[in-house]
C-alpha cells in the first residue's frame, strides 16, 4: 500500500485526505493548525510533527495549501517538504497557485533530485467530498502515471497539460473565464431586471442562444432558477468570493509577467475584491450578483 504524505489539511484538503483514506492508501498528514490536523486524525489519517517528516515518512508527497507564499514556506522552509525528502521523492503541489512560483519551487526540488509536479484542482467542496475534482498536471508524464493512482482517488479528469506550471495556467485561464461569465451574466440579469423582464424567461431564451454558459446553467445568480445554486443556500459557497478574487489577481498578475493584456479578467478582479470589501468574501462568488444593484431612483446616474 502506498504511503501517502499530505500537508495542508483545511477545507480542500480533509476531504481529499479522507478518500485517499477509503481508497485504502495510509496518509501520513501534516498541518500547521492543530485542530486542522486533529481532523485529519479522526479521517483516518496518522499525524506527522512537520512537512519534513511527512515527506520523509512516505512514498508520494501531497501538498494542498492556501498560496504561493505558502508553498514556499512548506517546501523551502528549515521543516519542510525538500528538508524531509530524499532523492528521487514525487512531490504533489495541488494548491492553486502562481505558475512562476510552482517552476521556482521545482528547481529547488531538482537541485535536491527531489522530483515535482504541479497539479491544482477545479471543483470546490462538493466535488473534492464526492472525489470527482478536474486536476490539471504540470510536470514530466512519468511522474504524472506513478501519482496517478492516488490522483485518481481525488478526482475522475485528470489531463496532463505541459510541463512544471502549465496546470497552474489551467487553472487560472479557467477561472478567468468563470469569473468574467459570472460578472456577466449577473450584469444581464440586473439590467433586465430593471426593465422588468421575468428572469426565468430570461434564462430560457438565454439557454438556447449565443449568451448560454456553464455560470447561468450551474450556479445562475439570481436564486430560484436553478435549484442547486449557491444563490438558492443565500449564497452560501461554492466557491468563495474570496478565492475568486485570489485566482484572478494571480491570473492577471502572471499575465502582467509576460506582458499579456487582460483587460476583462482585471476588472473582474477588481469587482470580486470590492465585493469582498463589503463583506461578501467569504459568499459564493455568484453574490456578485447581489452587489451590483441598481443606484436609487433618485440618484443622477
Ligand atoms: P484552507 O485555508 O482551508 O486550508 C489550507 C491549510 O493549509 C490550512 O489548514 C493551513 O493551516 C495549512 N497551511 C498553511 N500553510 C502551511 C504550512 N506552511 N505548513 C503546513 N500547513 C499549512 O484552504 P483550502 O480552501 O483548502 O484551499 C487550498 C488550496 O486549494 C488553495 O490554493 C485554494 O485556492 C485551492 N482551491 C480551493 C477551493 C475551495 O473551494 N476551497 C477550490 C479549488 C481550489
Amino acid at each position: 500500500m502506498k504511503r501517502i504524505g499530505f500537508v495542508g489539511t483545511g477545507t480542500m484538503g480533509i476531504p481529499m485526505v479522507t478518500n485517499l483514506v477509503k481508497a485504502l492508501f495510509s496518509v501520513l498528514a501534516y498541518d500547521a493548525r492543530p485542530e486542522a490536523l486533529e481532523e485529519a486524525r479522526r479521517r483516518g489519517a496518522a499525524v506527522a510533527a512537520s512537512s519534513a517528516e511527512a515527506a520523509r515518512d512516505s512514498d508520494l508527497v501531497i501538498t494542498m495549501l492556501p498560496s504561493s507564499s505558502d508553498v514556499e514556506a512548506a517546501y523551502l522552509g528549515p521543516d519542510g517538504v525538500l528538508a524531509g525528502a530524499p532523492a528521487g521523492r514525487l512531490c504533489v503541489d495541488m494548491s492553486t497557485i502562481d505558475p512562476s512560483t510552482s517552476r521556482r519551487v521545482a528547481e529547488r526540488a531538482k537541485a535536491k533530485g527531489v522530483r515535482f509536479l504541479d497539479a491544482p484542482v477545479s471543483g470546490a467542496v462538493p466535488r473534492a467530498v464526492e472525489g470527482t475534482l478536474t486536476i490539471m498536471v504540470g510536470g514530466d508524464s512519468r511522474d504524472l502515471e506513478e501519482a496517478r493512482p492516488a490522483l485518481a482517488a481525488m478526482g475522475s479528469n485528470i489531463i496532463h497539460v505541459g510541463p512544471v506550471g502549465s496546470g497552474e495556467v489551467a487553472k487560472l485561464c479557467n477561472n478567468l473565464i468563470a469569473g468574467v461569465a459570472t460578472v456577466a451574466v449577473s450584469e444581464a440579469f440586473r439590467l433586465a431586471e430593471a426593465f422588468g423582464v421575468d428572469p426565468k424567461i430570461l434564462t430560457e431564451v438565454i439557454s438556447k442562444s449565443s449568451g448560454h454558459t456553464w455560470a447561468m446553467e450551474h450556479n445562475h445568480p439570481v436564486p430560484g432558477l436553478v435549484a442547486k445554486a449557491a444563490s438558492n443556500r443565500d449564497y452560501a459557497p461554492g466557491f468563495m468570493t474570496d478565492l475568486m478574487a485570489k485566482d484572478l489577481g494571480l491570473a492577471v498578475n502572471a499575465a502582467r509577467e509576460l506582458r499579456q493584456p487582460v483587460f476583462v479578467a482585471s476588472a473582474a478582479f477588481e469587482l470580486y475584491r470590492l465585493a469582498s470589501s463589503h463583506g461578501l468574501g467569504r459568499k459564493d462568488f455568484s453574490s456578485v450578483y447581489t452587489f451590483l444593484k441598481p443606484s436609487p431612483r433618485e440618484a443622477p446616474v
